[in-house]
């Protein structure tokens, strides 16, 4: 039978590289869309969230990015092969995005534990899952700058605090995320209208309430916020 470990390299092998190949000399913009970005910045909070509620659990205070979480449940536990990484994982050759990796390599170390029935790690099964399926889905051009992460998503702290487990669940469904995508074209879209025309109207499409555009400005840099008029409906920042 195949157990989760196998099942989890698998999943990495089968991940298409060739996106992830030759990609740093090119813009956020030329590689993903702006709706795909905020999907992914969708998977990387829910992620963060699903770390916060493991470190509140084991009365943790926060912890880094590149920390593998079956250590943060077992000290004991044996630390990774690195040297052998391609070995395991053909694929992850020729890839140049250490968070990318690492995250993989942790994920299979998750994987061995809950291989052995670790009832923490049966609990938190799934925590890997969301930054997996944005590995999967081409979103891992991810790099480190300074104490941040950053990449077409915006940014993120480089250190993931036990608060981040006070957040209300993302949905994380295929469904969701294309949901999430269609929104942001459908505001870029209206945008585009708008600056031709300033007097085109459009509604929202999550409950077809009136959009509103504000044009802002700060430091030279013109920036727009599109908005739902419900409260707490659709609310983004476009350039
Ligand atoms: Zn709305």
């Amino acid at each position: 039978m195949e157990n989760h470990y196998t099942r989890a390299v698998n999943r990495i092998n089968n991940i298409d590289s060739m996106q992830y190949l030759d990609i740093s000399h090119k813009r956020y913009e030329d590689i993903r869309s702006r709706g795909e970005y905020t999907a992914d910045a969708t998977l990387i909070a829910e992620y963060y969230r699903r770390v916060g509620v493991l470190l509140q659990f084991m009365s943790k205070e926060s912890v880094s990015i590149f920390t593998s979480m079956s250590k943060i449940i077992n000290n004991e536990i044996e630390n990774l092969d690195y040297d052998n990484m391609y070995t395991i994982c053909p694929n992850l050759e020729g890839i140049n995005l250490s968070v990318f990796k690492i995250i993989c390599f942790n994920y299979f170390q998750w994987c061995t534990l809950l291989d052995v029935g670790d009832p923490i790690a049966i609990k938190f099964h799934d925590i890997y899952e969301p930054i997996i399926k944005l590995f999967e889905r081409g979103g891992g051009q991810i790099s480190i700058h300074h104490h941040e992460l950053i990449g077409g998503f915006g940014a993120f702290t480089r250190t993931i605090s036990a608060s981040r487990g006070d957040k209300k669940e993302l949905d994380i469904s295929d469904q969701a995320l294309k949901q999430e995508i269609k929104e942001v074209e459908h505001a870029e879209a209206y945008l585009k209208e708008y600056k031709l025309d300033s007097s085109a109207t459009n509604n929202c499409v999550r409950c077809r309430n009136r959009l509103v555009i504000q044009e802002k400005e700060s430091y030279g840099n013109r920036w727009y916020k599109i908005k739902c008029e419900t409260k707490t409906c659709y609310d983004q920042n476009f350039s």
